[in-house]
């Protein structure tokens, strides 16, 4: 019963639980409020195609500046305001503010934004791309919506229906962090994927040599390959990283070493391909946050 689940739960609840518990409480009353006093910001990392090294997107990546406690990062907000029923409202924010970003790049410069599964769930979700889009202006062609694994975990036919609905409006679908999570190669064929990221952890663990890392990156590249999709290698920190990546055959490359998260700013001024020159030298630049 209820009352036993309880009774159970309590033997286990320690002061420093409590202590985490009313933090989080609190962190979801800021959160709560973050959005109306300005507090959530959204930063571009550069995402580039691995024969030029030319920008081809920018993935829009959501920041929280707490009062207090500062920059909370977004693997420990973002399951705050999916708990706390505010990630839909945050969602929604991010897609029109990043679509309205994304109006000041040069055309052929796509944005990439991150889903949560719950958003995907939800079934106002193609309404909010479709206002998202046509409150900027923005061709449903230059947007990429980044899913996980973990969308497939819950309500497989309603997800599904999302994720073809989405695909009907005329966006592009990525499978993020792939590799991280049951990487089961089923879940590529339940949607029409453009594209795989390859999470940063297979990217450093083929760079340190360890062979299985190199086979599975290989093994992603020619599943996708095959299947007609782009793959994405995350994290990229150095030169080295770079050089491997674009020996395994990924499509397109993405990480600190080709830029940081930044303000919109000088996102802007790096999509401009005449400043964004394929001189690897020029392409570092320092995070703005
Ligand atoms: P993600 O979508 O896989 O985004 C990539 C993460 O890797 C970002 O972390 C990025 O800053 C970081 N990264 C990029 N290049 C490098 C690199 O070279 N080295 C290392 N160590 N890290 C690199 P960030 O910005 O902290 O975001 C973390 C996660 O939070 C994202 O992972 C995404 O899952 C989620 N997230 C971020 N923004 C949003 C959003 O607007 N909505 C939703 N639902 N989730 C978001
Ligand atoms: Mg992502
Ligand atoms: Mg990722
Ligand atoms: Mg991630």
């Amino acid at each position: 019963s209820a009352k036993d689940a309880g009774r159970g739960r309590q033997a286990f609840y320690q002061p420093a639980m409590r202590e985490a518990a009313d933090q989080r409480r609190r962190l979801e009353q800021d959160l709560n409020e973050a959005l109306a006093r300005g507090q959530l910001s959204v930063l571009y990392q550069p995402i580039v195609s691995s024969k030029t090294y030319e920008v081809e997107a920018y993935e829009a990546l959501l920041r929280w500046k707490h009062p207090e406690h500062g920059f909370i990062s977004p693997e420990i907000f973002i399951p705050i305001a999916e708990d706390a029923g505010l990630i839909n409202r945050i969602g929604n924010w991010v897609l029109r503010s990043a679509c309205e970003t994304a109006m000041q790049w040069p055309e052929h410069v796509k944005l990439a934004v991150n889903l949560s599964s719950l958003q995907v769930e939800s079934d106002g979700l193609a309404a909010t791309v479709i206002s998202a889009l046509s409150a900027s202006g923005l061709p449903a062609a230059r947007l990429e919506l980044e899913v996980t694994e973990s969308v497939f975990l819950r309500h497989g036919d309603s997800t599904k229906n999302m994720l073809e609905r989405l695909r009907a409006i005329g966006v592009e679908l990525a499978l993020d962090d792939f590799g991280t999570g049951y990487s089961s190669l089923g879940y590529l064929h339940r949607a029409d994927f453009a594209k795989i990221k390859i999470d940063r952890t297979f990217v450093r663990a083929a760079v340190d040599g360890w062979q299985e890392g190199v086979a599975v990156i290989e093994a992603i590249v020619s599943l996708a390959n095959s299947l007609g999709m782009a793959t994405t290698a995350e994290g990229i920190e150095s030169e080295f990283e770079r050089d491997e990546m674009v020996r395994l055959g990924c499509t397109q490359l993405q990480g600190y070493y080709f830029g940081r998260p930044a303000r919109h700013e000088r996102a802007v001024r790096q999509a401009d391909k005449a400043k964004f020159a394929a001189d690897t030298e020029n392409m570092k630049y320092v995070d703005t946050r």
